[in-house]
Formats: structure tokens, sequence, C-alpha cells
């Protein structure tokens, strides 16, 4: 049996961002074990956004946090590819979430003046406007706009990633710091011991170690239910669309619609509480595409050439679980949406809290604990 410091199981953002976290502040031997399921595509098939805005309009907490995070990702991106090579595409013009009509306008209104004051409650500024119709207009010019749109919610402090280069940074700066990565290895079971190690069984022998992380997506529930831990998770599809090329129009990435640097437009925003079901649908299709060409009429015009679902993981109340697994101190887990936006927390406080060096009184209000009734 392999001896080493920490496993982490699972290898996409979360753990791949983790592990990195965990080499850059010198933990020793890190493995990272992966099994790699078709079903399990999250980190590849999501859309890219680093974003804050509108996010924890009833948690303070996670509004914070995610404001946190959206201010190292400049930084963070230009780490990725000074150790890598990989350019993970960062843009950061910016961010917005369009309107139609007056209502939908007053709505994003009232909501910005929500938020701002729960940031303000925890000394957080929230750099977020409305802009009228032609405020909006002015900073993606080269879109034309439906005629139903009355403005858009905007920040200038966050952007947009290419989600499958992150990846590839994320894993090849972990395994160039020393850290070892294994894809196509499935763990079967953990097991703790009185001395506080970990036997990890996987599909290519076992290891034992001294602190495990379980970032294992809707992968960890079976894993964490053998050591009595229920992970308060829930599969929840997002489906996406994607167009033929285009020369670059839209710099600004919008929630529902973003051009990648290559010219394609994705678009999504669906939401459906569906089991492991990763099928597209032509009802979610037809009411994306629908959505898109209200919002830019020349949408219509492009062919559409691939579309796919994933399966986001969900917690009740949208923030992340960090928890430390009760009765086992040396087992972590992390499950999270919005692990793209998330990543350089990953990186830097969530790693050094694994390690016990930083007991950042933010974490603790995200453990798996909140949940039980
Ligand atoms: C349509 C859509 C759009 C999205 N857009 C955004 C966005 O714009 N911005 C954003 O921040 N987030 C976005 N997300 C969410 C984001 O994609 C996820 O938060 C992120 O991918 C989760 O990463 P993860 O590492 O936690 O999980 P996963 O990517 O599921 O990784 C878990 C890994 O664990 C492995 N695993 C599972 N069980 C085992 C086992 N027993 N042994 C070994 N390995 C195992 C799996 O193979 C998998 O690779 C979006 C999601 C969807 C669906």
């Amino acid at each position: 049996m392999k001896s080493v410091d920490i496993i982490v199981i699972g290898g996409g953002l979360s753990g791949s961002a983790t592990a990195l976290g965990l080499m850059r502040q010198g933990a020793g031997k890190v493995v990272l074990l992966d099994e790699q399921l078709p079903s399990q595509r999250l980190s590849r098939g999501n859309f890219g956004l680093t974003w804050f805005m509108c996010k924890g309009a009833n948690n303070p907490a996670y509004a914070k946090w995610c404001r946190r995070a959206a201010m190292q990702w400049p930084d963070f991106a230009a780490e990725l590819e000074e150790e890598t090579g990989y350019n993970v595409e960062l843009e950061w013009n910016g961010g917005a979430v369009h309107a139609f009509g007056e209502e939908e306008f007053r709505n994003y209104s009232e909501s910005i003046a929500a938020l701002k004051k729960v940031c303000g409650e925890v000394g957080l500024d929230y750099p977020v406007r409305m802009l009228n119709r032609s405020e909006f207009a002015d900073i993606i010019p080269d879109m034309q706009l439906g005629e139903d749109v009355s403005g858009a919610m905007y920040t200038e402090e966050q952007g947009h990633v290419n989600p499958l280069k992150l990846l590839a940074a994320l894993r090849c700066n972990f395994q160039k710091m020393g850290g070892k990565y294994h894809g196509s290895r499935s763990v079967h079971a953990i097991l703790p011991h009185k001395n506080g190690t970990v036997t990890v069984k996987t599909s290519q022998g076992d290891y034992q170690c001294r602190k495990l992380v379980v970032a294992a997506g809707h992968g960890s529930s079976r894993l964490l239910a053998s050591v009595g831990e229920k992970l308060h998770i829930y599969p929840q599809r997002g489906q996406l669309m994607v167009t033929e090329r285009h020369e670059r129009r839209l710099k600004v990435p919008l929630l529902s619609v973003r051009q990648t640097p290559d010219g394609t437009f994705m678009i999504g925003l669906s939401s459906e509480d569906t089991a492991l079901d990763t099928r597209v649908t032509p009802e979610a299709m037809k009411s994306q595409a629908a959505n898109a060409i209200r919002l830019f009429p020349m949408l219509g015009k492009l062919n559409w050439v691939r579309a796919w679902g994933a399966i986001r993981v969900m917690t009740p109340d949208g923030a992340p679980i960090y928890s430390r697994v009760q009765g086992h101190g040396n087992i972590t887990v992390l499950a999270l949406h919005s692990a793209v936006s998330l990543a350089p927390l990953q990186a830097s406080a969530i790693a050094s809290w694994i390690l016990g060096s930083d007991e950042d009184e933010q974490i603790s209000q995200f453990s798996n604990g909140r949940f039980h009734v």
C-alpha cells in the first residue's frame, strides 16, 4: 500500500484547484484521483463565467465569498499562465444580465439595492449598477439589441474564461509542482482508522493518507455515506448550446449569452431538477434560443452546432459545502456549484484551511451541518 500525505478524490475544477493550492502551500506528497465518468463532465461542460453578481441575495456569507473570489481572478489567471504557459482566456471586461421590459428592469434595480445592503452589513462593496438601454448598447457597440431589451444589470469587475483550458492549467500546474494525478482511477471505499489516517481503496491499488479531501461531485455522497456523513447536495441539470463561429462582436459576457474569443456564441440559462440525466431536451433548446434571439436578433441567423447537458452539484441554499466530516477531522468534503468562479479561493483559502493553517471564520459558515435538521 502506498503512503502519502494527502489524497484528493475528484479531479474536476474543485478538486484540481484545491490540490494545486495544497502543493503551492507545501503540503508534501499529494495525490489527485479521478475516475472520469462521462456523466460527470460538469467541469468541462460549464459556461465559464467568473461571476459574483446576483450571488448570495439571502446569504451574506456567500455574497462576500463570491466577491472575494472575483477580486482574486486576474492575479490567479496570470499566475496560472506564468507557471504553466496555459492562457485560460480570462477576459475581464465586466459582465451583465439583460432585462426585458420595465418590470424586470425595476426588479433588478431592487435586487441590486438589496444586495448592496447585504454586502454593506459585512463591510463589503457591491459594485453593480443598472444601465438603461442606451448605456447597455454603448458597452456592447457591435451587437444590435432586441426591441424588448430595457437595459441591464452590470459590473466592471467580473469576466469569463475557457473552462477547458482552466481545468488543464490547474492539473498541469499541480503536476509541475510535484503532485501526482491519476485519471481513470476509481475510488471504491474510504476507511478511516483510529490513529487519524485513512485507507483509500481504488480500482488500481490502495493508498494510506494523513488527510483526505473528498471533492468528487455527485460521487461524493456514496463515499461519505460509508463514514456516516449525509451530504446535502442534489442534481440540477443545465443545458448549453453553441453556434458556429462568427466575427468577434460581444466582448462583455452576459449570464445567458457569451461569445468566446474563437467566435462561437454560447447560450444557456436552464436549470431543471432531474436525476443524473445529461441529455438535452427540445423544450430547453427552444426556450434558450428564443430568449437569446429576443436579446440579440442576429443570433437567429447563425447555425447551432452543438448542445449538451451537465449536472450541477447543488446545495439547498446554493452556497458551497466546505466541511470536516463529523468524527473524522482529517476528512474534508468540498461540494459546490460555481467552481469556476470560486477556483481562486479553492487554491488559496480552502487549501490553507485543509492544512489547518488558517481557521477562516468565513469557511465555518459553509459546513454541511447547516442543513442537518
Ligand atoms: C450548464 C452549466 C453551466 C455552468 N456555468 C458555470 C459558470 O459559468 N461559472 C461557474 O463558476 N460554474 C458554472 N457551473 C458549475 C461548475 O461547472 C461546477 O461548479 C464545477 O464543474 C464543479 O466541479 P467539481 O470538481 O466540484 O465537480 P465535477 O466536475 O463533477 O468533478 C468531480 C470529479 O470526481 C470524479 N469522481 C466521482 N466519483 C469518484 C470516485 N469514486 N473515484 C474517483 N473519482 C470520482 C468524477 O469523475 C469527476 O471528474 C455550471 C454548471 C452547469 C451545469
